[in-house]
């Protein structure tokens, strides 16, 4: 047994002066990963500040060509806002296809994204998408965010506020789930920003966690087509190798949801 002390804040500045004063605090939003993690004693926090009532956290909004979703928006939420449908269909697709009802219930966006777990839906489409991470310090371009495996650029205490979306001309998602967790088994986001630029990332397949796919960009830039990637090949080296699936499997997963994630942008 550890003891450990549970904290409602009501604002980010009362979380961040409670995580300051604990010895070795938590943040805790839809508790999706971190309460399994507590169970299983690979975390014994002194105090799990709650992010999750924390009104000035929870909402979605757009203005003008951004769309900004607060961190502790639970992914059901996304799923069925008619704001994100109309401004990046595929986003809201993308948090549909997240875990189960429990999960999409519980589990927010600022909490998958300062996990980064290398097969979680959202990193692929911050990255795609050019997105922005605002955090209570500092505001962080997606490319500078994710850092690697469970890795991101968040300083100790540091609270994720918000993630701003720049409106896309297109965008797709496809992913291959894993049967059991629904996490990616390799999944692939692709857009076409409003300044005409092709960007497409992939999770669930790199060693590294989420990742641009140079090949597959330079293929959709000369034309926005499935049949584009036909003749891409994707090397297996440093992509993730396990009992679901190899490497090889992994870099061929990769362009055939590229494929289908431009069939589904149109
Ligand atoms: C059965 C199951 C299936 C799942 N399937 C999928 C899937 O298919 N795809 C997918 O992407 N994910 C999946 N997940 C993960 C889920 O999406 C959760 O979003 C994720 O576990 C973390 O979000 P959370 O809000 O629950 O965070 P928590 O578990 O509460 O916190 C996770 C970590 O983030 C930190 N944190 C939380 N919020 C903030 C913040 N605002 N600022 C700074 N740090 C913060 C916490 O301190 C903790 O370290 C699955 C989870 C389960 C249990």
């Amino acid at each position: 047994m550890y003891q450990t002390t549970y904290h409602r804040a009501s604002s980010v500045d009362e979380a961040a002066a409670l995580f300051a004063k604990g010895s070795e605090a938590k943040f805790l939003a839809g508790g999706q990963t971190l309460l399994p993690v507590m169970k299983q004693r690979l975390a014994s926090p002194s105090d799990v500040i709650d992010l999750g009532k924390i009104k000035e956290l929870i909402g979605i909004e757009v203005s003008g060509d951004t769309l900004t979703v607060k961190a502790a928006t639970p992914h059901y939420d996304v799923a069925t806002s008619d704001a994100v449908k109309k401004a990046i269909p595929a986003l809201a697709y993308l948090a549909s296809l997240i875990g189960d009802p429990a999960v999409r219930y519980r589990g927010t966006i600022g909490g998958s994204i300062a996990n980064n777990d290398p097969a979680a839906d959202y990193p692929a489409a911050l990255l795609a998408l050019g997105a922005t991470v605002k955090t209570n310090k500092r505001s962080i371009a997606a490319e500078d965010f994710f850092k690697g495996l469970f890795t991101t650029a968040l300083e100790d205490g540091e609270i994720i506020t918000s993630v701003s979306f720049p409106v896309p001309q297109k965008a797709g998602y496809a992913k291959m789930p894993h049967p059991a967790s629904r996490f990616a088994l390799t999944a692939v986001f692709v857009a076409q920003t409003k300044s005409g630029e092709i960007r497409v990332a992939a999770t669930g397949a790199s060693q590294s966690g989420v990742m641009r796919v140079p090949a597959i960009e330079a293929a959709l830039k000369t034309s926005w087509s499935p049949s584009a990637i036909d003749g891409v090949t994707i090397s297996a080296s440093n992509l993730l190798s396990d009992i679901h699936g190899t490497s090889e499997y992994r870099a061929n997963l990769i362009k055939v949801m590229a494929q289908r994630a431009v069939a589904a942008a149109g």
